[in-house]
């Protein structure tokens, strides 16, 4: 209901064309370009490869707070999202953390509302959790591979999972350190991971 005041009282451009009177037009939305992969035999699934144009409808999603971006994303991402809980049947899933500064500028975990949007358009109730921070970490955008790795070693923590079936879902994956480091901490709080599920992978 918010979302739709804000839009209506400061009309938006598409953020790729700009064009009103959307945040992005439907010809300008991205084609999905499903692949799978495995990140240390674990198998994954991606929706879309990396481009430039999702690039900028993610920052306008997250550092823009266009929420409007998570009903395209969620639907870019449910029929997926329900073949691998199909064939993996997890017990929850899990999405990285947020820094309390990024969730007080805005109000949401993005990777959460993404997969909980698609969770609702599949009908599918499989709770969602969000791995808790151990200290600060710095967004990932920006930062070289090695640094990246650095930046988030060790920064995720779990409570104990008691063996429950564990799907990863993030919205990015790059190089895969944020997702190795969400690995760690579910495999350390004894998560039993059945698969990986990212919006976008970089190829
Ligand atoms: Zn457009």
């Amino acid at each position: 209901m918010f979302d739709f005041l804000i839009d209506f009282v400061f009309p938006a451009k598409c953020v790729i064309c700009g064009q009103p009177a959307r945040p992005l037009c439907s010809e300008c939305a991205p084609e999905r370009t499903v692949g799978e992969f495995s990140l240390d035999s674990i198998p994954g699934i991606y929706v879309f490869e990396y481009s430039e144009e999702l690039g900028r409808i993610l920052s306008d999603y997250k550092d823009k707070s266009k929420t409007f971006h998570a009903n395209f994303l969620s639907k870019a991402l449910s029929s997926h999202l329900s073949a691998i809980i199909e064939k993996t049947q997890p017990q929850l899933i899990i999405t990285p953390s947020s820094s309390r500064a990024n969730y007080k500028m805005r109000g949401f975990v993005p990777s959460k509302k993404i997969v909980a949007g698609a969770l609702a358009r599949i009908g599918w109730n499989v709770e969602i959790k969000t791995l808790k921070l151990t200290r600060q970490v710095s967004d990932q955008r920006g930062l070289d591979r090695y640094s990246r790795r650095q930046n988030v070693s060790r920064a995720f923590l779990s409570k104990d999972l008691n063996g429950l079936k564990v799907l990863l879902f993030d919205d990015v994956m790059t190089t895969g350190s944020t997702m190795r480091e969400m690995v760690r901490a579910t495999t350390e709080a004894k998560g039993n991971i059945v698969g990986i599920c990212v919006l976008a992978k970089r190829i």
